[in-house]
């Protein structure tokens, strides 16, 4: 039988991972459609005029797949770096461990004793998720009113740029740590630290190159199939076609498309049903400013990352990323460098034009630099994105039900962290493990382990 035509867009770890995967399959008929001028797409580093490399955001690997541990060994050998996962969280002046309930004891007493009256209070009845409507009832319901309000609530509009009333509870898994009162109770009395949370302790991150430097070490396996700086501007579902920027048309059997699942479904005109095109409309997403700092200084501290939720900084997480590698500042000696993330929605603007001046100035007003170090800034690099957080909103899995079967009765089938629009599966190792499960099944015909996509797995 000749091998249908794949067609991938986007040449992100969803992308790559279908393609990499397709090509160790011995199967040669794709190409690969990517609209930047290199791979990686949100996981890919930039570097800044004078030498600094910064990711879109501090990205943490934390695998869950044997797949994905294998793939970055072949393609990293020893050059990472083990670094020990150690997060903070900011708030009141001070420096707690994170995660936050579990540290609480580093409050100021009465701020300890209305956490810890709240979250009794909350779990004076038994956990059960089908009790709460959406995140915010979730929040007030597991962690108490106390919680909820110093750090819960802040934190989360921080992050998603949308208040959690507006998000589902369906995405939390592993992605909140949740309480247990008899612990924190026994941190606060026992005046224990408590820092251990989740199951791994350590990360890998690039020694050279920044997390990007992972994917571009995937590009030469599938060199041939790649075409850079080709944006797919429209799709002809009824004829199978891809439409690029210059009016070029590419056939496809099969397509996998990368692409956010909402403008995907625009491009497909008139086309798609009025009643799928409704369902997309109701996606939401925040976008981001991610903006990089450059010090003539060595690092001033061994910390990782922290959280920030109050409102005397525009970021939500601050990471030292020089302390993950020596290659991203031009010398750790004299330099290090942080990395802070913004969200941004209709909900949450932020403005640009000042966006960088006022991260500089809530480095301040938090401690990481004084002011007199602000003479020895020799680098400020934005990014900007417009898609960085697929909202788990209260239509969200209406709308995915009734968007993915539809596509694929058209032979189209929308993969990675928007394209899926899972939020609980669209980490690196997640978008790498749903195009590899994608590969197998379009060429292995494995459709029911396709589980990573489904969210089924490795949530
Ligand atoms: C702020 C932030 C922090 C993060 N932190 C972590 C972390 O700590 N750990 C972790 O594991 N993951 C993290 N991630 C997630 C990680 O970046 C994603 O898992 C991964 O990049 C998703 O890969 P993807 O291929 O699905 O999508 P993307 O990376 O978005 O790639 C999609 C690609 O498709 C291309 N494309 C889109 N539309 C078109 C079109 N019409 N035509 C052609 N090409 C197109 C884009 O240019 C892009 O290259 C973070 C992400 C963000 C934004």
């Amino acid at each position: 039988m000749p091998e249908k035509k794949i067609v991938i867009i986007g040449a992100g770890p969803t992308g790559l991972g279908a393609a990499y995967r397709l090509q160790e399959l011995g199967y040669s008929n794709f190409v690969v459609l990517e609209a930047a001028n290199k791979v990686g797409g949100l996981a890919a580093s930039e570097k800044s005029p004078n030498g600094f490399i910064y990711d879109i955001g501090g990205h943490v690997l934390f695998s869950h797949y044997e797949y994905f541990d294998k793939l970055f060994d072949k393609l990293m050998g020893d050059d990472y770096q083990e670094l020990v996962r150690e997060s903070w969280v900011w708030m009141f002046d001070r420096f707690l461990p994170y995660p936050f309930q579990n540290n609480i004891k580093f409050l100021p007493p009465e701020i300890v004793l209305e956490c810890l009256l709240g979250l009794i209070e909350a779990q004076k009845q038994p956990f059960d998720l089908s009790r709460f409507n959406n995140f915010e009832e979730f929040i007030y319901g597991v962690f108490g009113a106390g919680i909820a309000k110093y750090f819960m609530m802040p934190y989360n509009f921080k992050v998603w740029a949308h208040p959690p009333k507006m998000m589902n509870k369906e995405w939390i898994g592993e992605r909140v740590s949740i309480v247990d009162l008899k612990r924190v109770l026994g941190n606060v009395i026992l005046n224990r630290d408590d820092v251990a949370w989740g199951p791994n302790s350590t990360f890998k991150y690039p020694r050279v190159g920044g997390t990007g430097e992972i994917y571009s070490r995937m590009q030469p396996y599938i060199q041939a199939q790649l075409r850079l700086n080709t944006r797919v501007t429209g799709i002809d579902a009824d004829k199978h076609d891809v439409i690029l920027e210059n009016g070029e048309r590419v056939h496809y059997d099969h397509l996998l498309s990368t692409a956010p699942l909402d403008q995907m479904i625009l491009s497909m005109k008139d086309q798609v049903p009025a009643e799928i095109s409704e369902h997309a409309a109701r996606l939401q997403h925040s976008g981001s400013y991610i903006v990089g700092i450059g010090i003539r200084q060595p690092s001033p501290s061994k910390k990782c990352w922290m959280y920030f939720p109050e409102d005397n900084c525009p970021y939500y997480r601050l990471t030292y990323l020089s302390n993950y590698s020596p290659d991203v500042v031009p010398d750790t000696k004299t330099h290090y460098s942080l990395l802070a993330e913004i969200s941004r929605s209709p909900y949450k603007p932020v403005d640009r034009e000042t966006v960088v001046e006022d991260t500089i100035q809530g480095l301040i007003n938090t401690r990481i630099i004084s002011e007199t170090d602000r003479k020895d800034i020799v680098d400020t690099y934005l990014i900007e994105r417009d898609y960085t957080y697929p909202l788990p909103g209260l239509a969200r899995d209406a709308a995915l039900n009734a968007i993915h079967p539809y596509l694929e009765s058209r032979d189209i089938y929308s993969r990675g962290r928007f394209g899926a629009w899972r939020y609980e599966v669209a980490n690196m190792d997640h978008s790498v493990a749903q195009g590899v499960e994608w590969a197998n099944r379009m060429v292995q015909g494995d459709k029911d382990n396709e589980l990573t996509y489904l969210a089924k797995r490795g949530c």
